[in-house]
């Protein structure tokens, strides 16, 4: 079965030349790795490399910025992976988080049956015959202490937000908070998907950000409206607002708890395919938790003196989908000043792995190399900043550009005068003087201007 879905991972993401491409650049420049790949690799596993988690660790830098730090009224929380298995009984997880899984009965592949038209062939042997659709349920199954026996079941947790559900008592009583008010959470979920693929876009195991934004009953619809904002601010944010398209997902299509869902589906060089989700999970996931834990989780309202159930909305992003789609988005080809062809990643300055990049021009005369040395030691200290003295000026540009290093600096016979450096624009490739004293200034007002 392995074979077959590491197969069918190479299928899909291989698709398209832009995708292959940014596949490739990922893997030959240090994002991304096959999971467990001297190994064969490991269906729907990938590993970030050092640029990779860079990035990633940027991407979450931001989003808690934006959503936690800059707001008074969201608190956030790093729960454990593995809870309860009541959690997962109690929020319908068990019963209720399935897909509808087909097999081939010639080879025996498996597929989701909502992602494939079952009257066409087979795409691995492409046979016409499949069985009929039966759920599977997508948690990862493992035990808690040394017997393994159906008491001590439990499961790797598929979403983070039962974890900001089950703590919403411990949030009211530690913090004190005013209707309306947010938990949030970034961290690991697991699903045990039947068809992983299109590189880093659908992975058994991946990150979130989500926010349980909690509001009175009668105010979940302005509450939804206003996340929508918000997440079309971060979108923004990133660069890639115009390649992203909201979808309204009728009634009959959406999770029963949901009041109301709307999708925001990106581009991918595979197709158009969700990146975010925002839902009303109306007062489910508490009541739920209520009922079975015991525990009564609700608001106390001072003014109408009254307890209530508060709505949830719930804002939900994907962590390795927003690289993927930043890595798509900001992915180009050029044609350079000399007529040559670059490619370049026009990542915000502000995601980007390395901020700037110190190149000494030559190698072999020691003030150079020194000055320069200086320069790095002393920008590395408060940005992230990279060192290459390999090969000529201009293939350093290009091996920068790959990776979406915003600005390079050249230390040149120049400097040794009058202490100044060129510093070269990744985006315009047009280059000024500036003073060495004026470098770690200029960089924070450049990275302090707004992207959006
Ligand atoms: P899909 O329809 O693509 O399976 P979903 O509707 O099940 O996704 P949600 O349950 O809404 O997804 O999960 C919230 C977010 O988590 C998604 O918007 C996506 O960004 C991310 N996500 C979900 N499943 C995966 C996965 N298998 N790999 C990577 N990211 C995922």
């Amino acid at each position: 079965m392995l074979k077959f879905s590491l197969l069918h991972d190479k299928l899909t993401y291989m698709e398209t030349d832009r995708m292959e491409k940014i596949v490739s650049l990922a893997k030959r420049r240090g994002f991304i790795f096959q999971g467990s790949e001297i190994y064969g690799g490991l269906a729907g596993t990938w590993d970030y490399g050092p640029l990779g988690v860079e990035l990633k660790n940027n991407v979450k830098e931001l989003w808690w910025d934006f959503f936690v730090h800059a707001r008074g009224d969201i608190y956030g929380i790093d729960s454990a992976i593995l809870m309860n298995r009541k959690v997962w009984e109690a929020s319908g997880h068990v019963e209720n988080f399935s897909d509808p899984m087909i097999d081939c009965k010639k080879c025996q592949s498996r597929f989701r049956a909502d992602k494939i038209d079952i009257n066409a062939a087979c795409p691995e042997c492409g046979a016409r015959e499949f069985t009929s659709a039966r759920a599977f349920n997508m948690m990862f199954k493992t035990y808690a202490g040394p017997v393994e026996d159906s008491a001590a079941e439990i499961f790797l947790r598929p979403e983070t937000a039962q974890g900001s559900f089950s703590n919403f008592k411990n949030i009211i009583d530690s913090m004190r908070p005013k209707l309306p008010f947010g938990i949030a959470q970034i961290g690991k979920a697991f699903r045990n998907e039947i068809t992983p693929g299109n590189f880093i876009f659908r992975t058994r195991e991946f990150e979130q950000m989500e926010i349980e934004y909690f509001t009175a009953p009668g105010a979940w619809a302005d509450a939804f409206d206003y996340w929508r904002g918000e997440m079309q601010k971060w979108m923004a944010m990133l660069g890639i607002a115009s390649l992203v398209s909201e979808r309204e997902i009728a009634e009959g299509e959406r999770a029963h708890y949901s009041k109301r869902t709307v999708d925001f589906d990106f581009e991918f060089p595979f197709g158009r395919e969700e990146l975010y989700g925002l839902a009303c999970r109306s007062d489910f996931d508490l009541k739920q938790h209520t009922m079975a834990s015991g525990v009564e989780l609700a608001y106390y309202d001072e003014a109408a003196k009254e307890k209530i159930v508060p709505f949830v909305v719930e804002p939900t992003f994907g962590v390795d989908r927003t690289v993927l789609a930043l890595l798509a988005a900001h992915y180009s080809e050029e044609e350079d000043k000399k007529g040559g062809k670059r490619t370049v990643l026009k990542l915000p300055p502000q995601l980007a792995p390395y901020k700037v990049a110190i190149f000494p021009l030559v190698a072999n005369k020691p003030q150079i190399v020194e000055k320069a040395r200086d320069i790095y030691s002393s920008l590395k200290k408060n940005i992230s900043t990279a060192w290459d003295d390999r090969g000529n000026i201009g293939k350093r540009y290009y091996a920068q550009d790959e990776i979406g290093t915003p600005w390079c600096v050249t230390v040149d016979y120049q400097t040794l005068e009058d202490n100044t450096v060129t510093v070269r624009d990744r985006d315009t490739a047009e280059q000024k003087r500036v003073a060495t004293g004026e470098l770690t200034h200029f960089f924070r007002e450049e990275l302090n201007r707004p992207t959006a």
